[in-house]
């Protein structure tokens, strides 16, 4: 029997190990993830009568493979399709219609988490949550794995490493693992450049009379990046409210990022009444947040090292190696890598 370990539960993760399942039945697959919940980045969240989508928005229909994927391999119930359109604002947060419409903008009435939760909940590997991975290490052509307990998982035939570049680099750099191949894996992971950012949500017990589901700042020059409405994703907001997700642009994520989160909310919920142009939203009902400290690879990495540590077993998958942050590309890459450990 084949042995593959994953570390993380990302939308890459999941796609992968569906794959592997798939085409490798008596394949024994086990995860680790390192946070309580599955789908990573595509982040979903239920306060109460709330579910809301805080890290990525939707899945666009950018990749066939993961279009058929979604609406047909998968069962479809509960997958809503945002109608409303993106709109646009400036460096004065001045408002226009004018961004190119997304073909689909896609989440699930319980989020955008359904998707690996899906994916994973048609196989059979077995998933540890709240299981972080700190070291790597080769053991003659197989892999292993310690966690955060000091407990060693493995070995396995072929291990997948699915966090962000940074995360990933530094598993590697400190990894059990003489190659002549490392040093230069290493460096190339550790290269990608990352977008920062922190999210506020805001919640209002009134409805707003908008025309959009969502605001783009494109020419990146004002504090904040993207504003959206989760009432326009059915089964998201009890009738009658509003619940906006606003995100903050790079430099100010940065500068940001440690100072006071009531005191950021309260920045963002000021920005968000001034762009919409409704004073009534610098004073939300309830808020959360979050900050992404690694929230979207800006570059992909160089594919030399990758392909090398391919033949030894090690593979690595997710946005920053499909090259785009987006969520389709992080299943596509997925895809992509369950079967290339496949056909192994
Ligand atoms: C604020 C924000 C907005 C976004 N907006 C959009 C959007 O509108 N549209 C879009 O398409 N995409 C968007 N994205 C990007 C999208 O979320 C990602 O491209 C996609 O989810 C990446 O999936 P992944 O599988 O590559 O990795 P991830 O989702 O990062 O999964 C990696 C997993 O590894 C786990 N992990 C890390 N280290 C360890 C360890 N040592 N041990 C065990 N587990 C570990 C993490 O907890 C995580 O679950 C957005 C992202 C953010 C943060």
């Amino acid at each position: 029997m084949t042995h593959i370990g994953i570390v993380g539960a990302g939308a890459g993760a999941a796609a992968a190990a569906f794959t592997v399942d798939g085409a490798l039945p008596d394949a024994d697959v086990t995860v680790f993830e390192k946070s309580g919940g599955l789908c990573g980045r595509a982040a979903t969240r239920r306060h109460g009568e709330l579910t809301y989508d805080y890290g990525a928005n939707y899945l666009k229909a950018d990749d066939e493979r993961v279009v058929e994927l979604i609406t047909e391999t998968l069962d479809d119930e509960g997958l809503v399709d945002v109608a409303e359109p993106v709109h646009v604002f400036d460096a004065d947060g001045e408002v226009s219609p004018g961004r190119e419409a997304d073909e689909h903008k896609w989440s699930y009435r319980r989020g955008l988490t359904q998707i690996a939760k899906r994916l994973f909940g048609r196989t059979d590997a077995t998933v540890h949550r709240r299981t972080r991975i700190e070291t790597v290490r080769r053991v003659g052509d197989r892999w292993e794995v310690d966690d955060a307990d000091g407990a060693t998982r493995g070995p396995f035939d072929a291990l997948l490493l699915n966090p962000p570049a940074p995360q990933t680099a530094a598993l590697l750099r400190d990894a059990e693992w003489d190659s002549p191949v490392r040093e230069a894996l290493v460096d190339a992971v550790g290269d990608v450049p990352y977008r920062t950012v922190w999210t506020a949500v805001l919640r209002y017990p009134f409805s707003l009379d908008v025309p959009y589901y969502g605001l783009v700042n494109t020419d990146k020059e004002h504090a904040i990046g993207w504003i959206s409405r989760e009432e326009c994703k059915p089964g998201h907001v009890p009738e009658g409210e509003s619940l906006l997700v606003v995100q903050a642009n790079h430099e100010w994520s940065v500068e940001r990022y440690d100072a006071d989160p009531a005191e950021n909310v309260a920045a963002l919920a000021d920005h968000a009444a001034e762009i919409v142009g409704d004073d009534r939203l610098a004073d939300p009902a309830w808020t959360d947040h979050q900050g992404w400290r690694y929230a979207q690879p800006e570059a992909g990495v160089a594919h030399g090292p990758i392909d090398s540590a391919r033949r030894e077993g090690l593979y690595l998958l997710g946005d920053w190696v499909a090259g785009e942050g987006r969520l389709h590309a992080a299943l596509a890459n997925g895809l992509d890598v369950g079967e290339r450990v496949a056909s192994v």
